[in-house]
């Protein structure tokens, strides 16, 4: 049990990468907080981290706003006691040539993968602060660091939220609070379903290992990311991705 009696709250839990992280850290020993704009969804996963004999919480969260951020986090402090581990995972996609981009799909994806990662960063690092330890772990994306034409948007998002990420763990260091990136590629899940099919296969072609990933091979490095073999990494960008990026 590497996160046993660890109290961990995931952005975007109820479905997709978000719900295996949730199920992954729950299995581990870890409650969970399954923290969603979706509340039916999130607390269906949360009755299913219950079933694994863990503690849940479904909390209605949009990401975007910070004084239901902080409000949020309140809830859990109270009802839970702590935040040990922040897993920053929703995140939206509104896609689009920059020419054709409107400004209010750029602001959507801006304000929910950028903004509100620094929301949720900010309203839970108080009281990690407090009890001296805290684990920060934020989805970010392969095209964050590599671009891709059609995604101005979530491109700069994401390489926003590994800024932010080295920032906070310059910042955070000293007080035991490690803070890193997971940067997935192509992952099977409802967001790239959506994908027409010649697309997906040109995607594998690029991909060395030759399949798109699940949601359990992002949950097991954020797995790492969140128990104490990682304790001396902080800063960090992981990638998984099949090796499709090769620094
Ligand atoms: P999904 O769309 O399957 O899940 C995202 C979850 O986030 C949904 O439950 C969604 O709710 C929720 N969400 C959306 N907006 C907000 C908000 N404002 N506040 C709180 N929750 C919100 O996405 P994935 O599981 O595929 O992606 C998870 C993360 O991984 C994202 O950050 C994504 O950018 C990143 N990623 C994914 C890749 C992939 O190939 N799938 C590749 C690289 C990165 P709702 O159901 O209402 O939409």
């Amino acid at each position: 049990m590497r996160l046993q009696d660890k109290v961990a709250l995931i952005t975007g839990g109820a479905r997709g990468i978000g719900r295996a992280i949730a199920l992954t850290f729950a299995k581990e020993g870890a409650d969970i907080v399954v923290a969603d704009v979706n509340l039916e969804i999130a607390q269906k996963t949360a009755l299913e981290i219950e079933g694994l004999g863990r503690k849940a919480m479904a909390l209605a969260m949009d990401v975007t706003d910070y004084i239901v951020v902080e409000e949020g986090v309140n809830k859990i402090l109270d009802k839970m006691g702590k935040v040990d581990i922040l897993v920053n995972n929703a995140g939206i996609t509104k896609d689009n040539l920059l020419l054709r981009m409107s400004v209010a799909d750029w602001d959507a994806v801006i304000n929910v993968n950028l903004k509100g990662t620094f929301n949720c960063i900010k309203a839970v690092t108080r009281s990690m602060i407090k009890q001296r330890s805290g684990r920060i772990i934020s989805i970010a994306s392969i095209i964050g660091l590599m671009g891709n034409a059609g995604q101005a948007n979530y491109a700069a998002s994401k390489a926003g939220i590994i800024a932010l990420t080295k920032t906070v763990a310059k910042e955070l260091a000293s007080r035991n609070i490690n803070a890193n990136a997971v940067a997935p590629g192509f992952i099977q899940t409802e967001m790239t379903a959506k994908l027409p099919e010649d697309v997906r296969k040109k995607m594998q072609e690029m991909i060395p290992l030759g399949t798109l990933g699940t949601p359990e091979d992002v949950a097991n490095v954020c797995l790492f990311l969140a128990s104490a073999e990682s304790s001396y990494v902080t800063g960090q960008v992981i990638t998984v991705d099949g090796g499709m990026v090769m620094a």
